[in-house]
Formats: structure tokens, C-alpha cells, sequence
């Protein structure tokens, strides 16, 4: 895992309100795994192909593992190629928050979850891929927590 964008903008979230959730970074630190915490409140990123979502076609609602809020859902992900869980759209607009990220020397869209500011992943857009939006949510499967679509009966 690799380090991209310290979080170090505070409560605020881009348009200036603050995030709903919000605990010291000592709780955090003790709620979530050290590789949760890296990724979530350090804007880490997982490897490519290992991350548990990455391939899954399950039916569910994916949440933020940080604070449960829901996040996506499995109807808007896609087969991407690209080694993480991709989705094309959030579960509602206002689901995530996106801030500019020139870490990398060049200009990406950081999504964060819109509740408790965990880093999520980066958003791309224009890749050609054959999906309602022309978007790639380009998301760390560290940073979800997927709960399965109860059966049909
Ligand atoms: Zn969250």
C-alpha cells in the first residue's frame, strides 16, 4: 500500500459544512484495523487484485466501513479490468464528496465518503467504458463493508 493525500483539511467537507460524523483520530485509530485506518484516514491505497470486492457480483448495498454509511450499491458496479471494485454511480449524489488530488503530479478526483470524510478511492471519468455514465469509481475494497441483498423468497 501506498500513501497518496494526507487528510489534513479538517472537519470540513468541500462545499464547507462540517462531516456529520466525526470522532478523534485515536478512536479511529482503535475501531478500525491498521490497514483500515491507513486507507480510510491516511488516503491510502489497497493493492490491485486482492481486495475482497474487487471481482464480487453479489447483490448488496456497500457501505463505508468507517461508519456504515451506505455508499454504493452492487447494481451500479462494473467489470472495470483495472484491479479494484468499480462502480459507475454512487448510491444517491449526495452519498460521497469529491476533492481535487494533484498528489501524483497530475490532477485526480478523490471520493470520500460524504458522512465521516473516509477516503474512498478516485473517480475517472471519459475511459470509454460501456456503463450508463462514463464514470469509474475507482474504489479500495478496504474501505466498503458489502452486506448481501437478503435472499428472494
Ligand atoms: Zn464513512
Amino acid at each position: 500500500m501506498s500513501a497518496s493525500t494526507p487528510r489534513n483539511d479538517g472537519p470540513a467537507r468541500p462545499d464547507g459544512t462540517e462531516y456529520p460524523v466525526q470522532k478523534p483520530e485515536a478512536d479511529w485509530a482503535a475501531e478500525l484495523t491498521p490497514q483500515e485506518y491507513h486507507v480510510l484516514r491516511e488516503a491510502g491505497t489497497e493493492a490491485p487484485f486482492v481486495g475482497e470486492y474487487t471481482d464480487s457480483k453479489t447483490e448488496g448495498v456497500y457501505s463505508c466501513r468507517a461508519c456504515g454509511a451506505e455508499l454504493f450499491r452492487s447494481a451500479g458496479k462494473f467489470d472495470s479490468h483495472c484491479g479494484w471494485p468499480s462502480f459507475f454511480e454512487p448510491l444517491a449524489k449526495d452519498s460521497v464528496v469529491y476533492l481535487e488530488d494533484v498528489s501524483l503530479g497530475r490532477s485526480r478526483t478523490e471520493v470520500r465518503c460524504a458522512a465521516c470524510g473516509g477516503h474512498l478511492g478516485h473517480v475517472f471519468e471519459g475511459e470509454g467504458y460501456n456503463t450508463p455514465t462514463d464514470l469509474r469509481y475507482c474504489i479500495n475494497s478496504i474501505s466498503l463493508r458489502m452486506l448481501p441483498a437478503a435472499p428472494q423468497t
